[in-house]
C-alpha cells in the first residue's frame, strides 16, 4: 500500500509489534481509520522468540511468528491498514501530523501511537549474531527454559543482568554474572538475594572476548579481565547478554520528551509531553517490558486515541 497525500487517519500507528497491533485492533474496532507502518516484519522482538509461554492462554506455549501474524490479522479483520515502509522522522506540531517514509512520501494522521519498540544491545563479538538463539541470548525470561540445569552466562551489571541472572539460578546448574566494573549498577533491592543465590559466580572487572562452539552450539566463552588482562576459559551451554536496550527513537529529533535513556516519556496513560501523541510498548518509560505488558499498552493508547479526536 502506498502512500496517500490527501487522505488523513484517524490513528497512525508507527511499529507492527505487539503494541502496535493491539493498538490497531482497538482503534479500528472502535471505527476509526487506521494504519499502521512497519518497517520489515510485523511482529518486532517477538519474532525472536521461538516459543513464547509465558503469554496467557496458550497451554502449549507459542510461535512469535505465528502469535504476530495473528495479531495482524485480528487487527486487518476490523480494517487496519499495513504500510509497509521505514519512517524517517516525523512532524507533530500541527493538529494535522506528517510521518515521512523512506519509499511512500507522507501519511498524514490526527493521531499518532509510536510502537518502535527498543533492540537490545549488542556486545559486538564476531560470531555473536550468527549464535542467536543457538546459544546467545538477549532475554532470559523468554529463553532461559531451554538451559534448565545447564551452565549459562550473564553479561551485564544493571537491573536487567542481575534478575536475569537471579532467574536463571533457579532454573540452571550455574550461573556466571560476568560484569566489567567490580561494583553492580543494579539498585540495591537485588544485592541480598544474588549475593545469596549458592549457585552465581560474580566475574567482575570481566569482560567476554569470544564465544565458541562445538557442533554449531555454545560451549565456552574466555572472559578477560579488564585490569590483569588475564583470560580465562570458562565452560557454558548459554551466553545471555544483558547490557541494556536501544529504544528506536531516533526519528523523533527531539520533537517528543525522552528519558536520558532515550525512551519516550509516557506514564500508564502512554500520553506523551504532545496532544495526541502516545507511546506504547518497550519504547515508552516502564518497568516490565513484555508482550503483556505491550498489548496493555496498545489498548490503552487507543482508549485515550478516542478521547483526543472526540473532542
Ligand atoms: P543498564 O541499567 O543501562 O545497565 C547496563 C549494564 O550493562 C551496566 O552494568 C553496564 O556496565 C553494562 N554494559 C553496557 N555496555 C556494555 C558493554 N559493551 N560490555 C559490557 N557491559 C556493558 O540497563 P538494564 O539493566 O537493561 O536496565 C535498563 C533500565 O531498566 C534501567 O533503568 C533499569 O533500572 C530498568 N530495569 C528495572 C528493573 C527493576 O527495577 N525491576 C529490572 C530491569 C530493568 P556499567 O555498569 O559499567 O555501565
Amino acid at each position: 500500500m502506498g502512500a496517500d497525500m490527501e487522505h488523513i487517519y484517524d490513528v497512525a500507528i508507527i511499529g507492527g509489534g505487539p503494541a502496535g497491533y493491539t493498538a490497531a485492533l482497538y482503534s479500528s474496532r472502535a471505527g476509526f481509520d487506521t494504519v499502521i507502518l512497519e518497517k520489515m516484519s510485523v511482529g518486532g522482538q517477538m519474532t525472536l522468540t521461538d516459543v513464547i509461554d509465558n503469554y496467557p492462554g496458550f497451554p502449549q506455549g507459542i510461535d512469535g511468528f505465528v502469535l504476530s501474524s495473528d495479531m495482524q490479522k485480528g487487527a486487518e479483520r476490523f480494517g487496519t491498514k499495513t504500510m509497509y515502509d521505514e519512517v524517517v522522522s516525523v512532524d507533530l506540531k500541527s493538529e494535522i501530523k506528517e510521518i515521512k517514509t523512506a519509499f511512500s512520501g507522507s501519511v498524514f494522521s490526527k493521531t499518532i501511537i509510536i510502537a518502535t519498540g527498543a533492540n537490545p544491545r549488542e556486545l559486538g563479538l564476531e560470531n555473536e549474531q550468527e549464535l542467536l538463539g543457538r546459544g546467545v541470548h538477549y532475554c532470559a525470561h523468554c529463553d532461559g527454559r531451554f538451559y534448565k540445569d545447564k551452565v549459562v552466562v550473564v553479561v551485564g551489571g544493571g537491573n536487567s543482568a542481575v534478575s536475569d541472572a537471579l532467574y536463571l539460578s533457579h532454573l540452571c546448574k550455574k550461573v556466571y554474572l560476568v560484569h566489567r566494573r567490580d561494583v553492580l549498577r543494579a539498585t540495591k533491592i537485588y544485592h541480598d538475594p544474588i549475593m545469596k543465590a549458592d549457585n552465581i559466580e560474580f566475574c567482575y572487572n570481566s569482560v567476554l572476548g569470544r564465544i565458541d562452539t562445538d557442533n554449531d552450539k555454545v560451549s565456552s566463552v574466555t572472559m578477560i579481565d579488564t585490569k590483569t588482562s588475564i583470560k580465562r576459559e570458562v565452560e557454558c551451554d548459554a551466553v545471555f547478554i544483558s547490557i541494556g536496550r536501544k529504544p528506536v527513537t531516533e526519528f523523533l529529533s527531539g520533537q517528543l520528551e525522552l528519558d536520558s535513556g532515550g525512551y519516550i516519556v509516557a506514564d500508564e496513560s502512554t500520553k506523551t509531553n504532545v496532544d495526541g501523541v502516545f507511546a506504547v510498548g518497550d519504547v515508552r518509560t516502564k518497568v516490565l517490558r513484555q508482550v503483556v505488558t505491550a498489548v496493555s499498552d496498545g489498548a490503552v493508547a487507543a482508549h485515550y486515541a478516542e478521547e483526543y479526536l472526540s473532542r
